[in-house]
């Protein structure tokens, strides 16, 4: 119609592409444009908020097509890859050694500069080529491994079709980075959370928030969000279309490689720019951009200068538009901000855990690959506070057995590939605990994963544990060369006298105190063990296949500079590795960065072994004076008064005697207000600590995302019969009910049947519809029903009644008396009664032997 705007008609034509905006939604600036991008979709999120922004996401060459596009329905097969977590065949192997080869080289090349005190600079060069390299092997793994075809448009066309979610606001033409949920896909989110809820909430005691998403600004900007949490970015000068920078540049390269007018050395230096890119600076990109005389790939127009684009939603509270804030981009720092409470509501005990479970924002300047990167997500935090000085868990046991798949940062320097070990082992190390011994091959190769982790450290200052694992190493040089990192490390050590051994910082241990003690693991903790071991459980109870899940561990150029340890839960799809969980310690940093801003203590009180005296200096008051001078806010006054450090108290004391006044958490105070300061000689029975936090953050959508390609099948003697094959605990729908006939003699038994099992909470679909059973057993498939009772002829005609129960996954039916199925159901749901236990009871159901009612 003449009336609807062009953009519309666009629209209602059918294409439905990839709109881009800038920052607000403008509907005559949308634009058909998907980015064509490089493979390795990570953001370049500036140090200290670097949580979880490398993902090992790995789209399509082109980048992945906007939900709806031609691209997307045509059938086009994608063939994932099995994953390298099993042993490789010789052959396959034989062909990545060259590229585990190069990677190893670069990893020691790093190693080596670092023991050299090479410069910061120098150094995240040969990072930049490094993870060029690891990804050039992790591309050849996969394309070197089996085939495992999974059919993503497929996959698809079911999740669109029956509704799981689809692009919001689809009828005005969508919009890329948003989604809504559909019937299933609520709630297989509902039922994958309410595990979540069982499996972390209920079984760990945790505490629960629910935190407000308008942020006030000075709560973002402690937590380093508002000057970090940014991308760089231009805009056609015309259009005003963005575009992030980092990828703008990469297709500008590719395009200019792929052409045939470009020089052997001009395709290296672009090569070299490219590895580069991660760990660029603004002004490095924007010279880039520049030089190379870049324009918009869509209009040919001019581009601006670079910018740093902030990835939150600005907002302002109020009517008045004076309070800026931000829709917050991640649930964590509600919980932080609610700290003191929850202590107090703990008792003023350490260690506890608080969960929230919310939705964050993300402006993402280039949305993508469906669900994996959008701008609004569901994410589901915990944030664990501890004792700094004591990171063990009493539960550590209870997990200590579970294999994992880790994926060290040094194997990752090393071009090796992932390994199992119990989280016992990844934790508490068997390193140092042969080191007594060291006879046989194991314990030497042993103690040379040992020290692979500890030449992390050699760029740093060797510590007295250096020193006498130096010395316990005298009786066995030379140190036989297939142990790379033992001769590394000894040949660092080595170039240090022992008179300057003696002088490492640290305390003096025998080989025992060091064996029976702490041993360094890969993980750095117990806690974080507990947690990851625990994050895998949940991950395999809702159907993650195991084989497809790994945990992989930051390297150091990747971690956030107060970060001790983080390692992201990594699933394997067909977009490729994808980070779902990030589960990191944080150490002190939130509460003390927030203890900063608000002047506000968030720590802890521990007890002290034996009481100390302690001096204290606190300002004294004229109470009078500060309620009449603050009024309500006089509370305010005292209270950052009393948080004053030591330091800071007798600093604000001078000040006041040189000045006559002084500024405190921004209240202006004059001399008269604290007249005086207080010393006097406590003693203490307690210190005050602030908690380290280790944090598991799950990206629901991205776990959903991935369940769904882990569970979607296609039935081998019909490719058009296509159905979820999910555990039944998180499954929407549990059982279905079908009457083969709609005679009325079966309504009583179907819906008495639908009755008894609604009220066991059991959710039942009835379908009585006319088609075939076959069809109706496909459609209910299809929609990942576990279970479906089948109410026959023979359930009319016979006594007793009774009725057939198919599994979905074998399609095996059994006959049973119709009044068993509530309960087996039910237990068959809640994941307490097995199928095979279902299937070895009762009678296998061929053929009923009535066809007609008596
Ligand atoms: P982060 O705070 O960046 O470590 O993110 C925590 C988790 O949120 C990640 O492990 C992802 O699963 C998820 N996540 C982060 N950014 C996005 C996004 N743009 N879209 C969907 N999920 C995301």
């Amino acid at each position: 119609p003449s009336s609807v705007p062009p953009v519309f008609t666009f629209a209602l034509r059918g294409y439905m592409r990839t709109f881009y905006h800038l920052g607000r939604l403008t509907l005559n600036s949308f634009k058909s444009y998907t980015p064509v991008l490089s493979p390795q979709v990570s953001r370049s999120v500036p140090k200290v908020l670097v949580r979880g922004v490398t993902s090992s996401l790995v789209c399509q060459k082109g980048g992945s097509p906007a939900w709806g596009s031609k691209k997307h329905t045509a059938k086009r097969k994608i063939r994932l890859k099995q994953l390298a977590l099993e042993m490789m065949e010789p052959e396959v192997e034989a062909q990545l050694a060259p590229l585990r080869a190069k990677v190893k080289e670069q990893g020691d090349k790093i190693r080596q500069l670092k023991a050299d005190g090479a410069p910061d600079v120098d150094v995240k060069v040969e990072v930049q080529l490094l993870k060029a390299r690891k990804k050039d092997l992790e591309d050849m793994t996969l394309k070197l491994m089996p085939a495992d075809t999974f059919d993503r448009a497929k996959m698809s066309d079911l999740i669109k079709r029956r509704f799981f979610y689809d692009q919001s606001f689809a009828i005005y033409g969508g919009i890329t980075g948003q989604y809504d949920y559909g019937p299933m896909g609520c709630d297989l989110v509902d039922n994958m959370l309410s595990e979540w809820h069982k499996h972390f909430i209920i079984q760990e005691r945790m505490l629960k928030v629910n935190c407000s998403i308008l942020t006030p600004e000075p709560v973002l900007k402690a937590s380093g969000h508002v000057d970090k949490f940014a991308d760089y970015m231009v805009k056609d000068v015309k259009t005003g279309e963005c575009f992030r920078l980092d990828h703008l540049i990469k297709q500008h390269f590719e395009k200019k490689m792929s052409e045939k007018k470009t020089t052997q050395e001009e395709k290296d230096i672009m090569t070299r720019k490219t590895t580069l890119l991660d760990g660029m600076t603004m002004a490095e990109m924007d010279a880039i951009l520049k030089e190379y005389g870049m324009k918009s790939p869509l209009t040919g127009n001019d581009l601006t200068d670079a910018m740093e684009f902030n990835l939150m939603f600005p907002i302002s509270i109020g009517p008045s538009g004076a309070l800026k804030g931000f829709l917050r981009p991640e649930t964590a720092q509600g919980i932080f901000v609610n700290f003191k409470r929850l202590l107090e509501y703990n008792q003023g005990k350490l260690p506890f855990a608080c969960a929230q479970v919310g939705n964050a924002y993300r402006n993402e300047i280039s949305p993508r690959s469906g669900l994996l990167r959008v701008r609004e997500f569901t994410m589901a935090e915990i944030e664990h506070f501890c004792d700094p000085d004591d990171k063990s868990f009493p539960k550590f046991a209870s997990v200590a057995h579970v294999e994992m798949n880790l994926y060290s940062a040094c194997a990752q320097m090393d071009g090796e590939s992932a390994k199992k070990m119990t989280i016992g082992e990844a934790v508490r190390g068997s390193g140092l605990s042969s080191l007594g011994l060291l006879q046989t091959t194991s314990e030497m190769e042993t103690l040379d994963s040992y020290l692979c982790d500890r030449s992390y450290i050699i760029g740093n200052e060797p510590t007295q544990a250096d020193t006498t694992v130096f010395q316990a190493l005298a009786p066995h040089l030379p140190l036989a060369s297939h142990l790379p990192h033992a001769c590394r490390w000894h040949r660092h050590l080595s170039s240090f006298t022992d008179k300057q051994q003696k002088s490492f910082p640290g305390e003096v241990n025998t080989v025992d105190e060091l064996t029976g003690g702490r041993k360094k693991g890969l993980v750095a903790n117990e806690t974080l063990g507990y947690y990851m071991a625990r994050i895998q459980l949940f991950l395999h109870k809702i159907g993650i296949v195991p084989r497809k899940l790994r945990f992989r561990q930051h390297m150091n150029n990747e971690m956030a500079h107060y970060a001790c340890d983080c390692w992201d839960a990594e699933c394997l799809t067909s977009y490729g590795w994808i980070e779902c969980v990030g589960c990191a310690d944080r150490s002190a940093f939130d509460l003390s960065q927030h203890t900063k801003a608000a002047s506000v203590k968030l720590c802890v009180e521990r007890p002290l072994k034996e009481p100390r005296m302690e001096e204290t200096v606190t300002a004294v008051t004229d109470k009078g004076l500060v309620g009449k001078a603050f009024k309500k806010e006089a509370k305010a006054v005292t209270d950052a008064l009393a948080n004053l450090s030591i330091s800071e108290t007798e600093e604000l004391d001078k000040t006041l005697t040189a000045k006559g006044e002084a500024e405190v958490a921004g209240y202006k105070l004059t001399r008269t207000m604290v007249p005086s300061v207080k010393r006097e000689q406590k003693k203490v029975h307690v210190e005050e600590i602030i908690p380290s936090v280790i944090e598991p953050s799950f990206g629901v959508g991205r776990v959903f995302y991935s369940l769904l390609e882990h569970s979607f099948r296609v039935r081998e003697d019909d490719d058009k019969k296509t159905y979820f094959a999910l555990p039944a605990t998180v499954c929407p729908i549990k059982v279905s009910v079908l009457p083969l006939s709609n005679k009325p003699e079966f309504a009583p038994f179907t819906n008495q049947l639908a009755d008894s099992l609604t009220e066991k909470n059991i959710t039942v679909r009835v379908d009585d519809s006319t088609g075939s059973i076959g069809r109706r057993y496909a459609r209910t498939d299809e929609i990942a029903v576990p279970f479906g009772v089948t109410v026959d002829f023979d359930t009319i005609n016979n006594t007793p009644h009774t009725v057939t129960l198919r599994e979905r996954d074998s399609t095996e039916q059994v006959r049973m008396p119709i009044e068993e199925i509530p309960e087996t159901v039910k237990r068959l749901a809640d994941g307490k009664l097995l199928w095979s236990e279902v299937a070895a009871k009762w009678p296998k159901f061929t053929q009923q032997e009535t066809g007609v009612t008596k």
